[in-house]
């Protein structure tokens, strides 16, 4: 049976409106979801800057060659320690690092042996001096500076001797054959923190006792009076 079709077609007088609105409701959503596009990438992008921003600070203060800290990040460390030393019978050192005629490493190598030199070096400080141990640093060109915050003149002297030993055992090969072209010794020096010492005297005088240690004979430590 054929269902009875409706006797009139009642035309809804608001229809035009109804269906305008179902356009808008359209257009809006789309709109929405632009908007929450927008939104998402924004968030996006505002991560990704946040991220470079965070590099770049890292960068400022790290040394490439040998991803220690560089002079500038070292000094902050230093201010710091120095305006704030720990006490208690312990007091910070500094063990100033140099390399032992680094000059004649670039004349008969070459600049780029010289430079692989001074990464071994920076892979050598990050392992012996892990940062619960002190802050590692490229003081500048083939200077280092290891600055422990809390310790005793023989045990700075110790953790010296320790890294002098292990630079020492480095063993810089060619690259094709594989044999031992160089090795390197650095001379060091050790100073304690005076109380009341800025952070110019302190880093003079561990300079002092890596001096002494270059004019006796190099490849050893000094502790500074
Ligand atoms: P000493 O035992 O008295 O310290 O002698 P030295 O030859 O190490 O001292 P000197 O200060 O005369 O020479 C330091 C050399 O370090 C000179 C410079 O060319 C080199 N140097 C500094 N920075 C770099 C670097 O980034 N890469 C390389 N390859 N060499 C560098
Ligand atoms: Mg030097
Ligand atoms: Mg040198």
């Amino acid at each position: 049976t054929l269902a009875a079709a409706p006797a009139a077609t009642t035309v809804d007088p608001l229809l035009p409106q109804i269906a305008q609105a179902a356009v808008q409701t359209g257009t809006m959503r789309a709109s929405m979801a632009q908007l929450e596009q927008q939104v998402t990438a924004s968030r996006q992008e505002i991560e990704r800057l946040r991220q470079d921003l965070d590099q770049a600070r890292e960068d400022a203060v790290t040394d490439p060659l040998t991803h220690l800290l560089n002079r500038k990040g070292f000094q902050h460390f230093l201010e710091s320690l120095v305006q704030a030393p720990p006490g208690g019978g312990a007091a910070p050192g500094l063990i100033m690092i140099d390399v032992d005629h680094f000059k004649q490493v670039n004349d008969q190598h070459g600049h780029t042996m010289g430079d692989r030199v001074l990464a071994g070096l920076g892979e050598v400080l990050r392992a012996v001096v892990p940062r619960q141990v002190g802050w590692s640093a490229r003081y500048g060109g083939e200077e280092f500076a290891v600055l422990l915050s809390a310790t005793t003149g023989e045990r700075a002297t110790q953790l010296a001797d320790a890294l002098r030993d292990r630079i020492a055992a480095m063993k810089l090969r060619n690259r094709q054959t594989n044999e031992v072209v160089l090795t390197v010794t650095v001379s060091t020096g050790v100073a304690l923190h005076r109380p009341g010492e800025d952070s110019t005297g302190f880093v003079a005088r561990a300079d002092k006792a890596l001096y002494r240690s270059k004019q006796t004979g190099r490849n050893r430590t000094s502790l500074a009076p």
